[in-house]
């Protein structure tokens, strides 16, 4: 089937510069929109799923990420050799790459995703804390700025009190992210830090915040045309976490009320606004046992855990991202999510061995359905799940018109789901979801450590 373009202007080719279920995902959206998607893949992924399924792929280099995912030469050559317009760069990756997004701006290509000024504010963590202060919207307490040596660290850590977190400036992924809980260690973790920030991001910047134990993480998704115009998608909880890194999400959160969430919702636009942001993005809040939250950061590209704003709002995020990177306007300025969804990342790694990555071929896979039942994923029965990339293998996301309905279905899809050949994190979520505590909503940070020990 033909099929029926979105406008008559609108972009003909888009290059995806990601794989995986990403890769996938902007695909589809590419499909629906008329769009012609273009796959680049690394000779690990000749196989996979995002390259056979694109209109066209073209290999960018070895398996090793640094020379093919995150090869902007590479990437910017295929870009030009199949004549993309614009490029999605999905999440992770150059997606938050000021200088990729400044290269495509210089190549006239377009860059799917914030402006160049945005996109560098938002990725020095320490530099967008004190700007969002400024603007009146409460950030965690801690360094104005970077640290540039221990004793500094310390005079912070005196004034906020322990512990403290040390984390990277232009770091990611839970990476970088360290807790002290008295003098002698953070003086170490500091020096630690600020070597390994270096080493991983190119940059020793580090800065403190006071470290707000049983925190919740709430998250309010964003859209901002280039026209000024802004507007928030609601809020996703995503306190359930392995080493800092997200492992279940939902929406709305079971942990704010009304008037929180309206609060919330307004400091998460004023933040934006202040860093002129646009296209998707996500701000970041801690919030506190005692109902304080705090502006952590801002995700300047579509996230993981998008499927669940989609799936409340029926608005498709990488549609709109592609919309307004060609220019057009939201169109609309009220959205009410109805009902709830929450997500299930499923992981190839082995919870009972403290997450350790679990590569290996899928020698049978069985996934999920049924009403309400979403499933994101690039992985086939024969993929072999390659220790080059991250370990995500599927998101199942469940919908019910109220949270009883979404974990009843949560928990039958995820017992449904066979993936032999690699452990993964489907049995530890599927055992969660089912659990007294998060079908109370008590989802605080402390929740998986009470599954972990029992795995055996
Ligand atoms: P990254 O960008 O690497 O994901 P974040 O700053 O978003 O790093 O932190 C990752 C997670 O760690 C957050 O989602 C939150 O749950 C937890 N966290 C971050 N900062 C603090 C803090 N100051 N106090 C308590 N928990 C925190």
């Amino acid at each position: 089937m033909t099929p029926i373009p979105e406008t008559k202007r609108m972009f003909r080719r888009i290059l995806i510069a990601n794989r995986g279920e990403i890769a996938v995902r902007i695909i589809r959206a590419c499909r629906q929109m008329g769009i012609t998607s273009i796959a680049v893949y690394s000779v690990a992924d000749k196989h996979s799923l995002h390259t056979i399924m694109a209109d066209e792929s073209i290999c960018i280099g070895p398996a090793e990420a640094a020379e093919s995912y995150l090869d902007i030469p590479a990437i910017i050559s295929a870009a030009e050799v199949t004549d993309a317009q614009a490029i999605h760069p999905g999440y992770g990756f150059l997606s938050e790459n000021a200088k990729f997004a400044n290269i495509c701006q210089d190549c006239h290509i377009a860059f799917i995703g914030p402006n160049v000024q945005a996109l560098a504010m938002s990725g020095d963590k320490a530099a967008c804390r004190q700007v969002v202060e400024q603007s009146g919207v409460p950030v965690v307490p801690g360094s104005s700025g970077k640290i540039k040596e221990p004793e500094q660290a310390m005079k912070v850590a005196q004034k906020i009190g322990f512990p403290v977190t040390v984390k990277a400036a232009f770091g990611g992924g839970g990476k970088g992210m360290r807790v002290a809980h008295n003098e002698a260690t953070l003086k170490h973790d500091v020096s630690l830090a600020i070597t390994e920030a270096q080493a991983a991001f190119g940059d020793g910047g580090i800065y403190i915040e006071k470290y707000i134990e049983g925190a919740r993480h709430v998250e309010f998704q964003i859209l901002a045309d280039q026209h000024g115009r802004i507007i928030t998608l609601g809020e996703r909880e995503c306190s359930i976490q392995r080493r800092h890194q997200k492992l279940i999400e939902e929406t709305p959160s079971p942990g704010l009320n009304a008037s929180q969430r309206a609060k919330m919702a307004k400091a998460a636009l004023r933040a934006a606004r202040t860093i002129n942001y646009s296209n998707a993005g996500t701000v970041e809040f801690l919030l506190g046992p005692d109902g304080q939250y705090y502006f952590i950061e801002f995700n300047a590209r579509i996230q993981v855990e998008h499927g669940i704003t989609e799936e409340v709002t029926g608005i498709d995020l990488v549609r709109e991202q592609i919309r307004i990177a060609w220019g057009q306007p939201l169109g609309y300025s009220t959205v009410i999510p109805r009902g709830v969804a929450i997500e299930a990342r499923i992981y190839a790694e082995d919870p009972e061995m403290n997450f350790r990555p679990s590569p290996g071929v899928i020698k049978r896979l069985h996934l999920p359905g049924g009403p309400g039942i979403r499933v994101d994923t690039h992985i086939m029965q024969g993929y072999e799940v390659s220790h080059h990339y991250d370990s995500l293998l599927a998101k199942i996301i469940a919908q019910g018109k109220d949270r009883t309905e979404a974990i009843e279905r949560l928990h039958a899809a995820l017992e449904e789901m066979t993936t032999e050949g690699v452990t993964s994190t489907a049995r530890l979520c599927s055992r969660i979801v089912r659990g007294d505590r998060f079908r109370r909503g008590d989802t605080g940070p402390d929740l998986l450590d009470e599954y972990l020990p029992s795995m055996g």
